[in-house]
């Protein structure tokens, strides 16, 4: 094995991180961690530090850490086919069975599953899809794409685009022009406090409104959005929010993509954020819980109104032009197969429901009336603990006293991950859903504990 200090120096020369601050790695002035290993909601490095990883690696280690059935069912998948490609109507039995599991747990209307490798490629197919749906129908300016600030649907070029948060745009020349942004369901941060959230949401719509009215309904095609908002702050969405929505987008020929990266299998309590909120999506993105992330693979399921209309545009214009070397990837099937076998098999949708309602529970009474805790919120096995200067006012604190990543290195100082959210004081929390009490009630202690330094109770 190599000596630490030299996978230092490689990792300083070599690596390029992504969504780090490239300049002070180099240098060496930012921490490192080198994690070698994982089992159950925990993480090892090579430092020996067990840490709770309290954020599921980027909420994706649905199923915890170390699972042997989906690392053997790699295994054995790369044994007898480590490869073959998905063109021109070649499949696997893994990919072929993934597919069909997935439809069987989606909401009604969906009909068929493209694999991709992550979340942001699957929104890329989607905007595709979309693009040629409409060039179909033949309406071709029908194409740009609503998305909400604060939401996150990936780092592309068009992906990038769509997530609503400065930091992904700056200096990128992003976003391109197809896509326009609208207010987010951010009812702790309402324009007006004497809103209730039955009027903010209303308020949300009409905003919705006048930009259809602005742009033109017919050359708006899609409306894209987090069933709860995800990298933006974990937020979810005011009471009525999605039938309000729904029903603009339906008097406007407008389609709906759930972008279902983090919610998808059962990370709410529920299997799809779509089935929570009773939402009917044309298009869902899937990805993280599709594999719990022990290996790469993302998907596009496709409702049955969309379908038809793309069967009908290859039989005009011949094979789809779209696909990927690794679309299906049978290894990355394998893994999605013993990771959904292992989520019902061990009652998770319904313990991300319970152990989160009793999180999110816990983390308020411990912490929710401090002085500056402005809000703790969540939804199933998704918490956030937001911070604010003024309680009364919710009065942001200035930017340069980073009081989120304050609050995350204060937390990792007694062995838990959390994850300071990259716009505002948010401190995210979206644990493995195997998550039991007493590690529940081990980051709410370490939460009111990191609370108490970072403020010096
Ligand atoms: N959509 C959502 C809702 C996400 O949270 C993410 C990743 N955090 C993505 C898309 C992009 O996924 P990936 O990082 O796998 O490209």
């Amino acid at each position: 094995m190599l000596k630490n200090d030299q996978l230092d120096q490689w990792d300083r020369e070599a690596f390029f991180h992504p969504s780090t601050h490239l300049a002070q790695h180099a240098r060496g002035e930012s921490p490192n961690r080198i994690v070698t290993g994982g089992n159950g909601v925990y993480i090892e490095d090579r430092d020996g530090n067990r840490l709770l990883d309290a954020f599921a690696g980027l909420y994706c280690v649905n199923v915890g850490y170390g699972r042997t059935e989906i690392a053997d069912a790699i295994a054995e998948q790369a044994r007898e086919l480590a490869y073959y490609h998905a063109y021109v109507g070649h499949g696997t039995e893994a990919s072929i069975t993934l597919a069909k599991m997935i439809v069987d747990r989606a909401p009604e209307n969906m009909s068929k599953v493209y694999f991709g490798l992550g979340g942001s490629d699957a929104n890329e197919t989607n905007v595709k899809l979309i693009w040629y749906y409409n060039n179909i129908l033949g309406r071709p300016e029908k194409k740009k794409i609503i998305s909400r600030w604060r939401g996150y649907h990936g780092s592309g070029l068009m992906t990038g685009s769509l997530t609503g948060l400065e930091l992904f745009h700056k200096k990128f020349d992003l976003p391109l022009a197809q896509v326009v942004h609208t207010e987010a369901p951010y009812y702790y941060r309402r324009p007006d406090l004497a809103m209730s959230e039955e009027q903010f949401t209303a308020h949300c719509v009409a905003e919705l409104e006048a930009l259809i009215e602005r742009e033109g309904a017919d050359t708006i095609a899609a409306f894209i959005g987090e069933p709860v908002l995800g990298t933006g702050g974990i937020v979810p969405p005011p009471a009525g929010y999605w039938a309000a929505i729904q029903k603009v987008l339906r008097k406007h020929d407008i389609l709906l993509v759930a972008d279902e990266v983090v919610t998808g299998f059962g990370r709410l309590g529920s299997m799809f954020g779509s089935i929570h909120y009773d939402m009917e999506p044309d298009l869902i993105t899937i990805a993280k819980g599709l594999t719990s992330a022990y290996a790469p693979l993302s998907g596009s399921i496709v409702g049955k109104k969309m379908w038809e209309v793309l069967e009908r545009g290859t039989d005009e214009y011949g094979p789809i032009g779209h696909g990927w070397t690794y679309s299906a990837h049978p290894i990355g099937a394998a893994a999605g197969i013993a990771n959904l076998e292992l989520v019902d098999k061990l009652g998770l949708v319904k313990n991300a429901g319970e152990t989160g309602a009793y999180f999110v529970n816990a983390m308020r009474d411990a912490i929710g009336a401090h002085a500056h805790v402005g809000e703790v919120r969540g939804e199933g096995m998704l918490c956030a603990v937001e911070f604010v200067k003024e309680r009364e006012n919710r009065q942001f604190f200035d930017a340069s006293e980073k009081i989120g990543p304050q609050m995350a290195a204060a937390l990792l100082e007694q062995g838990v991950i959390g994850r300071a959210m990259p716009q505002g004081d948010i401190l995210g929390f979206a644990p493995p859903l195997c998550l039991t009490r007493e590690e529940a009630d081990r980051i709410v202690d370490a939460t009111a504990k990191a609370v108490k330094t970072v403020f010096k109770d």
